[in-house]
């Protein structure tokens, strides 16, 4: 079967979610994802997300911890870019109906994390991730303009070597027509041509033997993108969440809250 839209995109987490809902405001999209709706790292995080928040912060402190934090490697425009959009971006998430915890005087109950010289991390209980995938995908179900197709795994994207033209990393102006997706329940290989492609895959946490991220992070998005010779970059800044009990037995290694806070009942309460 060939499809055509707007807008494709692969992969259902926080980034794929959120440029779906502003896309759709301009055209039709067909978001893609390869297990359930909700599966994702996103789904997963916990701590929560940081952004300047109160009046005693400030965009030029934020910018400085991250930039410490980054150890020289950090590009200043970026981090610029994403600290001084940031605060607007989650004010975004909490009109789509996120929830933040919210202290006794009714403000956000901002946490201090590491490398941060400020409170500044809005969380919802220990389950940040999974709230905002649930409030994310409640407006793109919802959306008119959004088709979301479940248990479609995106093989390759297509370019002008599925024309029959002979494409190296040197070729210019290499060119993404869309993608071929597997339906995963019936085994058919359908074709998506779209204006736009959006790779929005994740990380490839599944590479290594030990990992808390979730199975899907397979890094099917950089394999695809450097099969088509696109250039795949800054890879040593995928997100892996460190943070972990060893079990050889236990692969992913903990990622679902339950453990995660029975941990810190352990690091919290070393007497018993
Ligand atoms: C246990 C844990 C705790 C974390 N805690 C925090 C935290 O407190 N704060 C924080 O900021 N970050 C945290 N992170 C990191 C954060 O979750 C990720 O950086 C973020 O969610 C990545 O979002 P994403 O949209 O880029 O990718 P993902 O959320 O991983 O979404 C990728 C999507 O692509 C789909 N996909 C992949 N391959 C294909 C394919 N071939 N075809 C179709 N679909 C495909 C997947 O199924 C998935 O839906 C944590 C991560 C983990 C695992």
């Amino acid at each position: 079967m060939q499809i055509k839209t707007d807008y494709l995109v692969i992969g259902s987490g926080i980034a794929g979610l959120s440029f779906a809902l502003k896309a759709a405001q301009k055209g039709k999209v067909i978001l893609i994802t390869k297990s359930n709706q909700d599966e994702s790292n996103t789904k997963y995080a916990q701590g929560g997300i940081a952004a300047v928040w109160h009046d005693t912060d400030s965009f030029e402190k934020h910018i400085e911890d991250t930039l410490i934090a980054g150890a020289g490697l950090c590009d200043e425009k970026i981090v610029r870019l994403v600290v001084t959009e940031g605060t607007e971006r989650v004010k975004e998430l909490i009109n789509l109906g996120t929830q933040f915890d919210k202290n006794q005087k009714g403000e956000y109950d901002l946490a201090k994390e590491g490398g941060h010289s400020e409170s500044r991390i809005l969380h919802y209980k220990d389950i940040t991730g999974y709230e905002i995938e649930r409030a994310l995908l409640n407006k793109i179900n919802k959306d008119p303009n959004i088709e979301v197709y479940d248990h479609y795994y995106a093989i390759d994207i297509i370019t002008q070597h599925h024309l029959g033209e002979l494409i190296t990393s040197k070729t210019p102006g290499i060119t993404c027509y869309g993608a071929y997706i597997l339906n995963t329940k019936n085994g058919h290989i359908d074709t998506v041509l779209s204006k736009i492609t959006v790779m929005a895959t994740g990380g490839a946490g599944h590479v290594y033997a030990t990992t808390t991220n979730p199975k899907i992070a397979t890094g099917d998005g950089i394999a695809m993108v450097y099969r088509a010779k696109g250039h795949v970059k800054d890879m040593e800044f995928v997100q892996f969440h460190p943070t972990s009990l060893y079990n050889p037995e236990e692969n992913p290694s903990f990622f679902n809250y339950r453990s995660y806070s029975w941990i810190w009942c352990c690091v919290k309460k070393p007497k018993r």
